[in-house]
């Protein structure tokens, strides 16, 4: 189908974009690298009368490592995050899920602000900010303001974006190293959005879950930052009865809708299978975790762990 009619506007900075958004309240729509909002604008499920494409603005792009924390900047696309050498030292699990991303086609243009702010449950990267307790920030003519990515997301399509916010770049705390990680994500056939998947990440010390995160995808309307799982794990060897409480108490938060992917009680027991071998597969890739002071003396490094 052809999309309904729109003003398109092309700003070359942020200021602009920010103004153009402002002016266009309701109306207005950005527009990132597109891959979900133009099939969404071609099937009339999306008609904004006023588009702000902002692919040509520089600033919103951008990998910065800093001893604490790590920031990326919206525009940044998938194969930019997959690319990176560093991001895959400092944070291998975001290579690992954006790998796992449609295909090379959509990830060249897919960016990391279009895949979080879209509020798609089927978008694997809101799960991976939940689990690395990211911080997105949206600023607007009238000023900054800082949601987390665990608090962000009220239902499918429904976020905390307001009128004229523009999700100007992602932060979030950098996982120590030595830290296990993993991203396991059940699909049909390769670029398919999941059926359901699991990030995890893991700080082991003495043989023990020091701090762990995991969160869920496409399995509820939203991401699901699975609390009560990591709960299950805190101090435990991993032993088998551990994971399997983790597993069962993943499983509980589950609410995904029957679909072509599957039944709701399928997709509930595989996103338990996901928790599972991500579990498990983080926990082979963990190191000892280096010897690091307190969290509250690392200035909130280790923030991505709490819930
Ligand atoms: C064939 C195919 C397969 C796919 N498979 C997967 C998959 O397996 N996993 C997955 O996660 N995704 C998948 N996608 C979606 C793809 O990753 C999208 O690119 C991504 O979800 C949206 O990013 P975008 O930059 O294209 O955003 P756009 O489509 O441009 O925008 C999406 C929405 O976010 C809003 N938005 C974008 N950027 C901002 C911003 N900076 N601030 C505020 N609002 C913003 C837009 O207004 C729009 O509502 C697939 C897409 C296709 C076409």
């Amino acid at each position: 189908m052809i999309p309904a009619e729109f003003d398109y506007h092309r700003p070359d900075s942020k200021a602009q974009a920010l103004r153009l958004l402002g002016a266009a309240g309701s109306e207005g729509r950005i527009l990132a690298g597109g891959h979900s909002l133009i099939p969404m604008m071609k099937l009339r499920m999306a008609k904004p009368a006023q588009i702000i494409d902002i692919s040509r603005i520089g600033e919103l792009k951008g990998i910065v490592i800093r001893a604490s924390e790590i920031e990326i900047g919206a525009m940044t696309t998938q194969h930019e995050l997959i690319i990176s050498e560093s991001l895959a030292e400092a944070c291998p699990i975001i290579r690992e899920t954006a790998k796992q991303i449609a295909d090379p086609q959509v990830r060249y243009l897919g960016t990391l602000g279009g895949n979080v702010g879209n509020g798609d449950p089927g978008n694997d990267m809101p799960g991976l900010m939940q689990c690395l307790n990211a911080i997105y920030v949206l600023e607007s003519t009238k000023g900054v303001r800082e949601v987390a990515a665990r608090s962000f997301y009220q239902g499918a399509y429904f976020t905390a974006l307001g009128e004229g916010e523009l999700l100007t770049k992602v932060r979030f705390p950098l996982p120590p190293k030595g830290h296990g990680y993993a991203y396991k994500k059940l699909k049909r056939k390769v670029g398919d959005y999941a059926t359901a998947a699991a990030a995890v990440v893991l700080e082991m010390s003495g043989g023990k879950v020091r701090r762990a995160s995991i969160a869920l995808t496409n399995v509820a309307d939203t991401p699901l930052y699975a609390k009560d799982a990591v709960d299950r794990i805190a101090g435990t060897s991993l032993e088998p009865a551990d994971i399997d409480a983790a597993v069962a108490a993943a499983e509980a938060i589950a609410r995904p809708s029957a679909d072509g992917r599957g039944s709701a009680e399928y997709r509930t027991k595989m996103a338990g299978v996901m928790v599972r071998r991500a579990l498990m597969e983080a926990a082979a890739r963990s190191g000892e975790a280096e010897d690091t002071p307190a969290p509250e003396k690392k200035g909130g490094i280790f923030g991505w762990l709490k819930s």
